[in-house]
């Protein structure tokens, strides 16, 4: 655990930095008083590690998983008109599906938790506004495979729960939206749905994206940046083209506003 600690703690820095342009200057909130970077991240990480485990799409444990996230932004203070739930159904999103629904049954993709009636995925956004209308995304998909999904993503949403957290306590230039994506591991299809529901307005307004998925494999800590440009709209995208660490692993990447 002391990498992985690690691990969160330099990416927790290293996204205070980026949103707030004074590196490790955070002032923890009240009740945190103390707590390293990354501290409040591992708690989350282990809870959702040990009581929300197999976080399927379209399962009722992923909801069970949305509506914890949405009260942990109620607890840290933020008020109920700046978090969202967008719930989507199957048939809005199948077209973005890099697989089929059937196989994935057949695999056993549903195996440790029920599918919701409907078939029903919901993203949990969250808007802290700032003196700037232009937005910075910083996002990380909940859901995972049929496993824990410690690394795979509680890292990420761990991560993003600590930062909104730490960021209540600032005042930002930039309006920041963190968004805690469903059923991304059935094809990116919440960041594909929240994309569509963008207007053109809404995504000229979009500085940048700041993806968080898989911040450690195993003792490993992953990490990786890049830039790639969105030809259509012109918006330059987050992108995860490479990783670091002392060893080889797969890459798990989930470019959510890329894909258009
Ligand atoms: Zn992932």
């Amino acid at each position: 655990m002391k990498q992985k600690s690690l691990a969160i703690f330099l990416v927790i820095t290293l996204l205070a930095t980026l949103l707030t342009g004074t590196a490790g200057a955070a002032s923890p909130p009240a009740g945190e008083a103390g707590q390293p970077h990354g501290a409040i991240a591992m708690r989350h990480i282990e809870f959702m590690n040990d009581n929300l485990p197999a976080r399927t799409p379209f399962s009722y444990r992923e909801l069970e998983t949305a509506r914890w996230i949405a009260g942990q932004l109620l607890d840290m203070g933020y008020a109920p008109e700046q978090i969202q739930m967008q719930q989507f159904s199957w048939s809005d999103v199948y077209r973005w599906a890099w697989r089929d629904f059937s196989v994935m049954a057949a695999e056993g993709f549903f195996r440790y938790s029920a599918r919701r009636l409907g078939d029903l995925s919901q993203n949990v956004i969250l808007t802290v506004p700032g003196r700037s209308e232009q937005v910075i995304i910083v996002g990380a998909h909940y859901d995972s495979f049929p496993y824990p999904g410690a690394a795979d993503n509680a890292s990420g949403t761990a991560l993003l729960l600590e930062s909104a957290q730490r960021m209540k306590a600032h005042d930002n230039y930039y309006t920041i939206v963190y968004i805690f994506f469903g059923a991304e591991e059935s094809g990116l299809l919440g960041a594909e749905f929240y994309l569509a529901s963008l207007s053109e307005e809404q995504r000229n307004r979009i500085l940048f994206m700041v993806n968080a998925d898989a911040l450690f494999e195993g003792p490993y800590f992953l990490y990786s940046a890049g830039f790639s440009e969105d030809i259509e709209s012109g918006v330059p995208q987050a992108n995860n083209i490479t990783r670091g660490g002392s060893t080889p692993s797969p890459t798990c990447s989930t470019t959510a506003l890329s894909r258009t």
